[in-house]
């Protein structure tokens, strides 16, 4: 059988000094775990426009059409900021997400007990938290049409439509239930049912999608705005939430900087099953290309580590890689490991890019 394909776009600033220590970690499978993967490697974002004139060559896409997963570093940087909205470097990252068709982002918050002190939150309410916003990604309010800003008599109005179909619903409902699965079989769905008629309909579908295909998987409701006051309230209630572009938008935003550092958020984007049975993924880290950091070894690598061990989870179905993976991160943290994103008021010496990736890989030979 051939091996799993991975097509990695590093794109600009941190992306290509993140993605060399996922490399590593490829590399590591490969020699300790018998793990081989056909690893591709290709331009997005400005360094894509410095080749070929715009964000994503059509050649590109279509590689990213048929890998089994696409990996992500980030894209931008001041370099690109007066160049034409069109050929911007974000617009090589929408055309993937949308001609991939994601519509499924997975949003983690994971909060290791050693960054418990970084969150906003007390410790306790945030410590071991684990849970996933799955949000829907390709419809909703940000795409619906009507849209505009129009004269009404003798001012402006600004139009913006919630619009869902079913089916729409119903496959992102598949994909939290999905996840729920190799998690711990829970999921609650949000919206506003009580104000929104897309939200009632969102309820239904659901609904029904969950008693006819995924009856052993737990379901609740609740509103979104409720939704909000509980994740801070106590986020540890929760497991896999599913919710609308809109919701999901601001919802993953909050769970996720309840944990700490923007170095540190991972994400996953999929799309319908590919022939293999594979969903069509994209993995790349929250943070962007960091242009204040970029080239001194500084960024901090995790939020892309811990991306790669979303790709084996997934999309390769090595969930026990994955988690190897995650403790190992976990143990560098533990141990004190820090890049200077990570260094509490207390100070001390950071580490470099290449120092934490070079202690996450020592992490994992220690876990043979
Ligand atoms: P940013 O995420 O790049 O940086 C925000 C702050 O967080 C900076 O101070 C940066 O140094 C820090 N930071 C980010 N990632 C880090 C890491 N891994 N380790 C340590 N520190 C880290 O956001 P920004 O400054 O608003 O945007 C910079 C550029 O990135 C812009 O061109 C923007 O358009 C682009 N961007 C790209 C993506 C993406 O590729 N998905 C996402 C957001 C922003």
């Amino acid at each position: 059988m051939a091996n799993p394909s991975i097509l990695i776009l590093a794109g600009d600033g941190i992306g290509p000094e993140v993605m060399a220590e996922v490399k590593k970690v490829i590399t590591w499978m490969g020699v300790k775990r018998g793990v081989h993967f056909d690893v591709s490697e290709d331009l997005v974002g400005g360094c894509a426009y410095d080749v070929h004139g715009k964000p994503l060559a059509d050649e590109t896409m279509a590689k990213a059409q048929a890998v089994d997963a696409v990996l992500l570093g980030a894209v931008g940087g001041p370099k690109y900021d007066k160049l034409d909205f069109s050929v911007k470097p974000e617009r090589g990252l929408l055309r993937l997400r949308k001609e991939m068709d994601l519509f499924s982002n997975l949003r983690p918050a994971q909060c290791f007990d050693a960054l418990a002190d970084f969150s906003s939150l007390k410790k306790e309410v945030v410590a071991g938290l684990d849970i996933v916003i799955v949000r829907e990604l390709t419809s909703g309010v940000y795409f619906g049409e009507p849209r505009g800003i129009f004269k009404e008599g003798n001012e402006r109005v600004g139009i913006n439509t919630q619009r869902y179909t079913e089916s729409e619903i119903a496959r992102v409902a598949r994909s939290a239930f999905e996840l729920a699965r190799k998690r711990s079989n829970k999921v609650c769905s949000m919206e506003k049912a009580n104000v929104m008629e897309s939200g009632i309909l969102w309820r239904e579908v659901v609904q029904e999608v969950h008693d006819r295909e995924y009856p052993d998987v737990a379901l609740t409701h609740m509103y979104a705005d409720n939704g909000a006051m509980q994740l801070c309230r106590w986020p540890k209630q929760f497991d896999v939430i599913v919710t609308d572009n809109l919701f999901g938008d601001v919802l993953s935003d909050m769970a996720a900087m309840l944990t700490g550092s923007l170095g540190m958020l991972p994400s996953a984007s999929l799309g319908n099953p590919m022939a293999n049975g594979r969903p069509k993924a994209l993995y790349e880290p929250v943070h962007g290309s960091a242009p204040d950091i970029a080239g001194q070894g500084k960024a901090n690598p995790i939020a892309c580590i811990l991306s790669f061990a979303m790709a084996l989870r997934y999309s390769f179905d090595l969930g026990e890689d994955a988690t190897r993976l995650e403790k190992a991160v976990e143990k560098v943290l533990a141990d004190g490991v820090r890049t200077a994103d990570l260094m509490g008021p207390e100070g001390g010496k950071p580490v470099s890019t290449a120092e934490m990736g070079d202690a996450i890989l020592a992490a994992l030979d220690a876990s043979l």
